[in-house]
């Protein structure tokens, strides 16, 4: 069944239906619901936007966390989404950097303030005026923004990246518009490297691109799982060592040895499992965003060897463009399994039990049916 906006108290705009940008999505009208069909409309194409036909899109953890808002301050209908590939269908007529046709991806910021100093330097994702791809403030209806869990969507042209990597490969090259960008700033900001020991904590989404990245920069790439069926497949996917973190033997094997230990675990835990494990000025760089807090980390463990906590958000324009172009050389893209739109609620269940490799994606065709 599609659920249409027409006719429904929630929206005010009961034109939609008949709306020319009106676009199928799959979203949420409140946290304890289900994922479900809807229809939902896009601006017109504005001087400096680009439209894109929605090929493919990631599903990202902190979609789930929003859709069921787990982290707060979620507004609703919630179409998530942030991991974005497709094809351009129309460019608005300042729009200088892309055509009909070209292959692009969006990933999670769709605004900033393109002002002050973190957009002039490329960190819109530090901008406090970031707009996020959905769930952000937005001058179109519903009031804010709905993401890639659509047929299509527009966006200024300063926030959409282009994709080098062969056409036939678009669906894996979805999530590193996020997974992809999360684990790589902090390895280039913490300059994993040869000579590097980094670990990677959490074999999920992001876990799996950070393995990838961190191998592909040259860093000695240890991956840290609770799932003692990711063994091997850690290892295929360029770790040097695996270690069940449930195993204490294995982790004090390595023991004051790390520089960086990038933790993208979804749910709270004892950091000092993973301080501990940090050499002299070793950093534990928080990519995870649990919805609730994890153990407070002991100061011994902090002051012994000058260790840090620290966090690092996604990654500004420039970088995620820096990045799709690393991936494109190195020839990696995502571990995907690609789903149909009606198959993300059971997507969001595996992906909570770690039954991914490693990531899903939507066939966006799918939302025609
Ligand atoms: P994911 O695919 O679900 O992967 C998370 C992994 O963490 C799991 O595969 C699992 O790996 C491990 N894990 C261990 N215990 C867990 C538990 N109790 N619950 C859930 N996971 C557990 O998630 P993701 O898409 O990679 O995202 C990971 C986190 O990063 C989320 O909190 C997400 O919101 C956040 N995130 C942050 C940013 C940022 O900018 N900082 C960007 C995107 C996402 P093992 O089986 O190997 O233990
Ligand atoms: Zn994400």
């Amino acid at each position: 069944m599609i659920l249409s906006a027409v006719g429904d108290e929630r929206f005010p705009h009961s034109h939609i239906k008949d709306h020319p940008m009106a676009v199928k999505a799959y979203g949420t009208h409140a946290s304890s619901n289900p994922l479900e069909p809807m229809n939902i409309t896009r601006r017109e194409v504005g001087a400096h936007d680009v439209k894109i036909d929605i090929a493919y899109c990631g599903v990202c953890h902190s979609d789930l966390h929003q859709a069921r808002d787990e982290w707060g301050g979620t507004v609703f209908p919630c179409v998530p989404g942030h991991e974005i590939v497709g094809r351009v269908s129309a460019v608005g007529e300042h729009v200088k950097g892309f055509r009909p046709s070209d292959l692009v991806g969006v990933g999670c910021i769709v605004d900033s303030c393109r002002t002050y100093a973190e957009c002039e330097n490329g960190a819109e994702n530090y901008c406090d005026g970031m707009i996020g791809t959905y769930n952000g403030p937005a001058s179109d209806a519903p009031g804010h923004t709905l993401g890639g869990y659509s047929q299509k969507i527009v966006v200024h042209e300063r926030y959409v990246l282009r994709t080098r990597h062969p056409e036939d490969q678009l669906a894996a090259v979805a999530p590193l518009l996020c997974a992809g960008i999360t684990t790589y700033s902090p390895l280039r900001h913490w300059k994993a490297g040869p000579g590097k020991k980094v670990g990677v904590v959490g074999i999920g989404g992001l876990g799996h691109m950070g393995i990838k990245l961190a191998h592909a920069m040259g860093a000695h790439v240890v991956a840290f799982t609770t799932s003692e069926s990711k063994r091997e497949a850690a290892r295929a996917l360029g770790a040097d060592e695996v270690v069940v973190s449930r195993n204490q033997e294995e982790m004090a094997a390595h023991e004051k040895s790390f520089d960086l230990i990038l933790n993208t675990v979804a749910a709270p835990h004892d950091l000092n499992a993973f301080l501990v494990l940090l050499k002299l000025g070793g950093t534990l760089a928080l990519v995870g965003v649990p919805p609730s807090p994890h153990t407070a980390p002991q100061v011994f463990n902090l002051i012994k060897k000058r260790r840090s906590i620290a966090g690092s958000m996604i990654g500004g324009i420039p970088e995620t463009q820096e990045m799709l172009d690393f991936c494109a050389a190195h020839g990696i893209v995502a571990d995907i399994e690609l789903i149909s739109a009606s198959g993300i609620n059971d997507a969001y269940e595996r992906m909570l039990k770690g039954d991914v490799k490693y990531r899903f994606v939507i066939d966006n065709a799918t939302l025609a049916a």
